[in-house]
């Protein structure tokens, strides 16, 4: 269909949804892409806080056996065990100090060798383990003792605090480390603080060891998944927003397509460029016209005649088919009218109607505008709704059908046999003829089983008392066919095309008819 010159745009649904449909993806795959961030980031917390946590586990392993070796030693004299204490110091990579103490009294160590403090179980988290914030060798230094034995006497070993540090800063800032023992914790900066660590905010993960007094916990101190959504899943993303620029680009393009040729077909209307063309229907037998039916046709200032398959369904979806279907009446009965001498009484006159005409009683009005410009009983009107989209026989449209009954006004099924309607239905609607499709018809001369399709339609037909109009007659096989099996009416290429009304007059008053009508001759006629 052509388009019409761009309109100016204001904010409507149609500027609005294809932007929508852009960033629509992206608001339902972001937070999916946010829920699988915080995943990964309460993972890597984990990993981390469980690295750290076996990292200390196995730094307490090497101070367990260093300590179970020395425990023999304890109640020794220092001078004897104090080259064994320095042994385990050298030979143990985490061991910084070995010390014997005896009587709650330190009395051996490997750094001083004899030596005198007390030593107070209650200063270990489960009489084992002290984390503390220096000695007197090295003050302000994170150490952390093991200690061994009984009650009173006993081995404690010491590690320094750099290597649980080592693993506490191995993640960078974002990440918060901590080591804790007790009420005493550490932190990556190095320092022993007493009472619980500060929880992060996000993606916290905490963990205890099964063997030694010890727990880590870990994670961010913001809420980091938006940053690590954008660097990790930056392909994703690209996706996610060339999709979206994808469906609204073709929203886009399907609404100006749709907007224009709704404009295209509003300025047609108002320029009056919906004109009918005519194709006679004649009665079985002699051949003559009965009718016409009425047939859209667009003529386009540049496009010359457009068929009606090239935009009735672009009326039909906006619903603008019903003012051109009023249109198209009021033109056909502007150039019949005139003429209505040359026109048997009962001259059967057909539209196409839709659905969209069955939504109100305004039809009623349009029909009876029809039938008034003509003298009465000169043309019956018949209204023809194909079966191809079936109407829902609700209580407006029964009203409907049943009004346009009383004024006189039929109903014909067309194209029967392409569409699903059932016996009710025909019934329902008080359809007076069946409009046999043309597919049918051309099974003449074909295949006896598709001839046998064509034979039952029309008993039915006969069964039902209904009219039948065979559509798209193309051969004189076929027309006698129609003929010998009592097909009342039909229409097609082999009669006559569709024409303009100025042709179909023209036609008409030359035909060969009773001598009352050929004495008829036509005034001059109008061309469309
Ligand atoms: P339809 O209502 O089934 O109309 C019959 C179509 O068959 C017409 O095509 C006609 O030209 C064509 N035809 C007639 N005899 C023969 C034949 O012997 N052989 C073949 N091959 N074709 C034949 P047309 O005029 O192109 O219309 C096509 C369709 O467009 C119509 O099918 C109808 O569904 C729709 N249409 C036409 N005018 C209107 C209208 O005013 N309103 C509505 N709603 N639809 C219309
Ligand atoms: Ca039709
Ligand atoms: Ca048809």
């Amino acid at each position: 269909m052509p388009l019409t010159a761009r309109r100016p745009t204001h904010w409507s649904w149609r500027t609005l949804l294809p932007w929508a449909l852009v960033i629509l993806p992206l608001l339902i795959g972001t937070p999916a892409l946010r829920w699988q961030a915080e995943r990964e980031l309460e993972a890597q917390s984990h990993s981390a806080a469980l690295q750290v946590l076996q990292q200390a586990e196995r730094i307490l392993d090497h101070l367990s056996t260093a300590a179970r070796a020395l425990l023999p030693l304890v109640g020794q004299p220092c001078e004897r065990a104090s080259l064994a204490l320095r042994a385990e110091v050298t030979r143990n990579a985490f061991v910084r100090s070995t010390v014997l103490f005896d009587q709650e009294r330190v009395y051996c160590t490997s750094l001083l060798g004899g030596y005198d403090e007390a030593v107070d179980v209650d200063d270990y988290t489960e009489g084992t383990l002290w984390l503390m914030d220096g000695n007197s060798v090295t003050p302000g230094h994170p150490l952390m003792i093991y200690r061994m034995g009984e009650a009173r006497r006993g081995v404690l070993v010491t590690v320094d605090g750099e290597h649980l540090l080592t693993f506490l800063r191995l993640y960078g800032e974002d990440l918060a480390l901590q080591i804790r023992v007790g009420e005493h914790w550490l932190g990556a900066d190095g320092q022993v603080h007493a009472g619980t660590p500060p929880t992060p905010a996000h993606a916290l993960a905490k963990l205890a060891s099964t063997r030694y007094p010890i727990s880590t916990q870990a994670g961010f101190k913001e809420n980091l998944s938006l940053v690590f959504m954008l660097s990790h899943y930056p392909a994703l993303f690209a996706l996610l927003l060339g999709i979206g620029l994808l469906a609204g680009s073709a929203c886009r393009w399907q609404i100006r397509r749709a907007s224009s040729s709704r404009a295209e077909l509003e300025r047609a209307l108002q320029a009056d460029e919906f004109i009918p063309y005519l194709q006679p229907v004649v009665r079985s037998g002699d051949y003559h016209w009965a009718g016409v039916e009425v047939l859209m046709r667009w003529q386009h200032p540049r496009e010359g005649l457009v068929r009606p398959d090239l935009f009735i369904p672009y009326a039909e979806h906006s619903g603008q088919i019903v003012a051109m279907t009023r249109a198209l009446m009021e033109r056909t009965a502007r150039s019949l009218a005139p003429f209505a001498a040359l026109l048997d009484d009962g001259f059967h006159i057909a539209f196409n109607i839709t659905a969209d005409h069955c939504r109100n009683l305004a039809l009623l009005d349009d029909c009876a505008q029809f039938l008034a410009q003509f003298p009465p009983g000169r043309v019956a009107l018949t209204l023809e709704l194909t079966e191809r989209k079936l109407i829902e026989p609700d209580a407006a449209t029964l009203e409907l059908f049943a009004k346009l009954h009383d004024m006189g006004v039929m109903i014909a099924l067309d194209d029967f046999g392409t569409g699903q309607s059932s016996l009710n239905y025909l019934h329902q609607f008080n359809i007076d003829y069946l409009k046999i499709d043309r597919s049918f018809v051309a099974m003449i001369g074909g295949e006896a089983l598709s001839l046998h399709i064509l034979d039952s339609i029309i008993e039915l037909c006969e069964k039902l008392g209904l009219g039948i109009v065979a559509e798209g007659v193309e051969t004189p096989e076929q027309r006698d066919y129609l003929a010998r099996h009592e097909v009342e009416y039909q229409q097609g290429y082999l009669f006559a095309r569709p024409m303009p009304v100025a042709d179909f007059l023209t036609a008409l008053a030359a035909r060969p008819g009773p001598p009352a009508l050929s004495a008829r001759t036509p005034p001059e006629i109008i061309r469309d």
